[in-house]
């Protein structure tokens, strides 16, 4: 695998490659999760990129940046053991040359307005900065990133339509551990009781998702908010939407593709999942 760290050296090397060029844009502290996206990646093409950047205009908490764990050793490990082709590990001013700011505003439209965009002020615009950056780094023919972010896919769609951009946006499942709870880099910041404790997350989305037919929308979420507090589980939001738009629903619509999404904080640790509730 090769560490390329400087986007000139990064460019010269793709030039000289020939067939497609995956990309799979990650901050660290790799997960399984991750590696499926770049196994598929290298599934579907010639030549597989993964960047590691830890972005800090996409982080609107400062402590949340400061805390977010850095694996280097074990990441570098974990990619060449994959068979990836090469890490791209920028330097902030690599990034950044002007300064640690938002490269202007990039009109998200709703989908700045509503959970994390409206939780996460800025956050959106943060990662349409880096995003942008990056495709214009390593141009790649496809760039995959996974549902666990489900807006965040949204976000990155609309700024590849945004731009003009040829890229092909591919999305990936959710991958979870043996407890349901969604893989995380930040899981690795929670004590192993409250890791066990955070299970009940995804065991909220399948309930709501088992429960549908037979109950409001209201009342199961109002059942498995109480649930998450008795683990000390804060819930941000726990939210029904359209899961092509993310226009919120204030009760279910089995006419519509559905998407439940939740934010919660435990053990000071934020941490975020979904589920589709019909496909
Ligand atoms: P991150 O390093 O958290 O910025 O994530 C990099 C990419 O990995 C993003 O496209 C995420 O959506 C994706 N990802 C993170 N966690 C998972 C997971 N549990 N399963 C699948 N993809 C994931």
């Amino acid at each position: 695998m090769y560490i390329i760290k400087k986007t000139a050296d990064l460019q010269d090397f793709l030039s000289k490659t020939d067939g497609t060029t995956g990309f799979v844009p990650t901050m660290g502290a790799l997960h399984e999760g991750h590696l499926s996206l770049l196994r598929q990646s290298m599934e579907q093409e010639k030549t597989t990129v993964c960047s590691i950047f830890v972005n800090p205009t996409q982080f609107n908490d400062p402590s949340d940046y400061e805390k977010y764990p850095v694996t280097l050793e074990t990441d570098i490990e974990q990619l060449a053991l994959a068979g990836v082709d090469v890490l791209f590990l920028p330097v902030i001013t690599e990034m950044y040359p002007g300064g640690i700011i938002q490269s202007g505003r990039f009109d998200l439209g709703y989908l700045d307005t509503v959970l994390d965009g409206a939780f996460r002020p800025g956050h959106f615009n943060g990662v349409c900065t880096v995003v942008q950056r990056l495709l214009e780094a390593v141009r790649p023919n496809r760039i995959y990133m996974g549902e666990k972010d489900f807006q965040q896919c949204l976000v990155v769609r609309r700024l590849l339509n945004l731009v003009q951009s040829p890229v092909e946006l591919i999305t990936c499942p959710t991958l979870r551990e043996a407890n349901g709870l969604a893989m995380s880099s930040r899981n690795t910041r929670l004590s192993a009781p409250g890791r066990q404790q955070a299970s009940a997350i995804f065991r909220c989305l399948a309930m709501i998702r088992e429960n549908m037919q037979d109950n409001p929308f209201p009342s199961i979420q109002t059942k498995c908010k109480d649930e998450l507090a008795k683990l000390n589980i804060d819930t941000e939001y726990l939210l029904l939407a359209d899961a092509l738009t993310l226009e919120l629903l204030p009760e279910f619509d089995l006419s519509r593709k559905m998407v439940v999404l939740i934010a919660c904080m435990t053990e000071g640790v934020r941490l975020i999942d979904n589920l589709r509730l019909n496909d």
